[in-house]
């Protein structure tokens, strides 16, 4: 089975991006993988600081190594945006593939401080238990929240500078970078954010490691295009599927007074997940 690692390198050569789709409940869990399944593409489960407390974190990686190594499927697990080091430090315990230190908000020092403590103790912990552990870390603001804004709020899109982010890289040795190049979290009703593909390229350039794209919900597909063939190499999608699993779910109930069969009334919310994730993969895989 080959590493996550091995996949994004694999994905980059190929000139597409992998997708990460983020999940709360087993719904979400079988819309994305079902998905991925279909197209037979890898694929990442992004779970946040939140998501990773509703679902567990033994039961997420449970499902997932599980069906990894019993169907041989490249299907990983990410811990996204966790905010301290005892959070990332609990999910690399834990078993995760992949975690995102998040201290896009602090000052550059501390951010790379507190990187760096947490490439350390995944690099120890790799070393020992023989894996594979991604550190992702983000410099620039893309803002936070999977949910719909009326505008861009304030504060968030502060684009990454790439002498920053090289020396970013430099200093605290990460796998993966989320850079803010246009995108912003959450699905924007006024006006939709641009990607700045140049800007991309030229962080790809100065880092040399590879780039996540953030708030992807939302974005036209030439953005998404542009992303890639600039040098991003996994796109997360969240807001979309947390959209489509609320309208799905909404009308089932309405649909359906009487219905009392959790499984019979949650199959429309998965399935509409399951088109979203489809959808994306297909473009983000070239497909
Ligand atoms: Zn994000």
């Amino acid at each position: 089975m080959k590493t996550l690692r091995e996949c994004v390198k694999e994905a980059a050569d190929m000139g597409v991006a992998i997708g990460h789709f983020n999940i709360s409940n087993l719904e979400g869990f079988h819309g994305v993988y079902g998905a991925a399944k279909k197209l037979n593409v890898p694929v990442v489960i992004g779970l946040s600081e939140g998501e990773e407390d509703f679902v567990g974190k033994s039961e997420a990686i449970g499902m997932i190594k599980e069906i990894r190594e019993k169907e041989n499927f490249p299907i990983f697990l990410n811990a996204d945006h966790h905010y301290s080091f005892e959070r990332v430090k609990a999910s690399i315990d834990a078993g995760f593939d992949a975690i995102i230190f998040d201290g896009a908000n602090l000052s550059f020092e501390e951010n790379v401080k507190i990187t760096k403590q947490c490439v350390d103790y995944a690099r120890t912990v790799s070393k020992d238990k023989k894996r594979d552990i991604l550190l992702e870390a983000e410099i620039g603001y893309i803002g936070s929240g999977s949910n719909i804004k009326e505008s861009i709020p304030e504060g968030a899109g502060v684009l990454t500078k790439p002498d920053e982010a090289k020396k970013f890289v430099e200093l605290t040795g990460i796998d993966m970078l989320a850079p803010s190049v246009g995108s912003i979290h959450g699905l924007i009703k006024s006006g939709k954010p641009h990607i700045d593909g140049a800007l991309v390229a030229e962080i790809k350039k100065f880092t040399g490691i590879p780039l996540v794209l953030h708030g992807g919900s939302g974005l036209r597909d030439e953005d998404f295009t542009t992303a890639i063939k600039s040098g991003i190499s996994i796109i997360h999608i969240s807001t979309e599927i947390r959209l489509a699993y609320d309208e799905a779910l909404k009308k089932s109930l309405a649909d359906n007074p009487n219905e009392t069969t959790p499984y019979k009334i949650l199959q429309p919310a998965v399935d509409a997940i399951e088109k979203v994730v489809e959808n994306r993969l297909k473009l983000f895989n070239g497909m």
